[in-house]
């Protein structure tokens, strides 16, 4: 069925050299011209696989233009239609799902099961996008005054705009263009240099299952094309995820050039152990949650706080796992995490070992250990126990595979940690205690709580998204508040003519 073009095998990229990644503007390839690039590389070698093109502000204002000149007949398009379009991505992106995962873990770094679980939770929120004839209703109130109905409906914005991180190259852009392409808007992506061919064999699949030319269109770039989208007159809606300080940029920005914006930031998820937990249950859960992914995941547990005496039992039980974890490159089926993205960010990740040690914190695991074959971008799991709040490693979003434990005397201490800490992304308790379990729930500040989950990303037909330094905006991304994202209300009030008053007699009595 396909004639989309395949991730590229290894072994061709060394024969070929760095493969040009360009922009994808009215359905097809466009190749940059300013000139501007910048490297990708194949984490788990660390060669340079791909050389990607930078957009120009003129080339970004020609995205924009292509996508405003496709909204008014894709925003006409019924609902039925619409629908129908996203359950044939849903079958082409569910069949490409592999293509797909193979980009991501040539440019991320992941191993393919987890690249697949990413492709997997993506499609969550294309399957919710398939049912946009009742997400979009609206609400009709009859005879409000005498003679008078009043209604509500939801229409889209207009073009919009994404742009997004290194670490979810094809997840994060489904939580976005999914919702906004079935609400009727059309979308330009600006996907992170890091690892940005996923993106474009994506808008491929989506022109295969018949999307029109225009409707979804990606631009390649750095600061020159967020702040050119960012500044744009025709770019209505700004939906951003990534680090803390650029996405406090991008609302700020994105705000004063008259557009809404949803941007969601860093993290530092607290994972609070009490002493009544199932301990193989929360050792294990740690450890999947802090190094899978090699920790580059907004909802990776970072911190665990131990409380009470579990400490050392806790401590011991994730220390005996960690020798099991299988680090190697992520086209390995064995391996069970895989390097970093980048060299310089697996050096910076390592400096938080040794600023730990030095600022007094217990390095019970040390991932520079680790020795691997070549020039990849690895690092071993890592352990720091005794963490403090005010040392480095525990400021500082590490992105990386360090878990720190910190130890509390109590529930209440643990507590005021987790809400002290600027960020407010997800968090977790584990306990077998239903009530202190509900207590948490309901004082914890953060916009995403598990109670013995670790990770606990909601479903696609809720919302995601953090509290505090982790979101700037009202709006979570997808689900409920992806559509009301999406769309702005309109409210309709009418009065007809009494039917009895018109000139055709339509068979009114004349007195009612
Ligand atoms: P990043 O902020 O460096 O980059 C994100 C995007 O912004 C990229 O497309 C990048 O090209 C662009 N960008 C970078 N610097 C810019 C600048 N000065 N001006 C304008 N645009 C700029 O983030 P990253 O390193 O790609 O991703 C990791 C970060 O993303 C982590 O902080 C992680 O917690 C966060 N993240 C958050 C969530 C969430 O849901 N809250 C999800 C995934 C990742």
């Amino acid at each position: 069925m396909s004639e989309v073009i395949h991730a590229p095998e290894p072994a061709l990229e060394e024969e070929q050299g760095p493969r040009r990644i360009s922009h994808w503007i009215g359905g097809r390839i466009v190749p940059g011209e300013s000139g501007r690039t910048g490297p990708v590389f194949n984490p788990a070698t660390g060669e340079q696989t791909g050389e990607v093109d930078f957009a120009t502000r003129e080339e970004v204002d020609r995205a924009v233009a292509t996508a405003g000149e496709a909204f008014p007949a894709w925003r006409a398009l019924s609902l039925s239609k619409r629908s129908d379009l996203f359950f044939r991505i849903r079958a082409l992106v569910h069949e490409h799902r592999e293509d797909i995962a193979r980009f991501l873990t040539l440019e991320h770094g992941k191993v393919l099961s987890d690249a697949l679980g990413e492709v997997a939770r993506g499609l969550e929120v294309v399957d919710h996008a398939c049912g946009i004839p009742t997400l979009l209703q609206g609400r009709f109130s009859e005879q409000a005054s005498t003679g008078i109905d009043v209604y509500s409906i939801r229409q889209p914005l207009g073009v919009c705009a994404g742009i997004t991180p290194f670490n979810f190259p094809a997840m994060v852009p489904m939580w976005m263009w999914a919702p906004a392409l079935a609400c009727g808007n059309t979308f330009v992506l600006k996907p992170s240099e890091k690892d940005p061919s996923a993106s474009l064999f994506v808008a491929e699949l989506l022109q295969e299952a018949g999307v029109p030319d225009g409707v979804f269109n990606v631009v390649m770039g750095d600061k020159v094309a967020v702040d050119s989208l960012l500044e744009h007159p025709d770019v209505a809606g700004i939906s951003f995820v990534g680090s803390t300080p650029i996405a406090r940029y991008i609302y700020e920005t994105g705000a004063k050039h008259g557009k809404r914006v949803q941007a969601l930031g860093g993290a530092k998820n607290h994972m609070v152990v009490l002493p009544d937990a199932d301990i193989d249950m929360a050792a294990d859960a740690a450890v999947s949650a802090a190094y899978g992914s090699a920790g580059e995941r907004c909802m990776a547990v970072s911190v665990v706080v131990a409380v009470g005496d579990v400490g050392d039992r806790l401590v011991e039980a994730i220390k005996e796992r960690l020798p099991k974890v299988k680090i190697g490159p992520g086209l390995d089926p064995s391996s069970e995490m895989g390097p970093l993205v980048t060299r310089e960010h697996r050096d910076k990740v390592a400096s938080y070992i040794e600023s730990g040690r030095e600022q007094g914190a217990t390095v019970v695991a040390d991932g520079r250990e680790l020795e691997v074959d070549g020039d990849g971008f690895f690092l071993g799991v890592s352990l720091l126990d005794d963490v403090k709040p005010e040392m480095d490693a525990y400021k500082d979003e590490i992105f990386g595979p360090v878990l720190s434990v910190v130890r509390a005397e109590t529930y209440d201490e643990a507590v005021r940690l987790a809400n002290e800490n600027p960020y407010g992304n997800g968090v977790a308790i584990f306990t077998r205690d239903g009530g202190a379990a509900r207590q948490f729930q309901f004082e914890v500040e953060a916009g995403m709580v598990g109670v013995n989950v670790p990770i606990p990303v909601p479903v696609a037909y809720y919302s995601f998204g953090g509290w505090k330094a982790s979101l700037f905006g009202d709006s979570h991304v997808y689900g409920p508040e992806g559509i009301n994202f999406y769309t702005r209300g309109k409210v309709v009030t009418s009065r007809w003519p009494d039917p009895a008053t018109s000139v055709v007699d339509l068979g009114f009595p004349q007195t009612r």
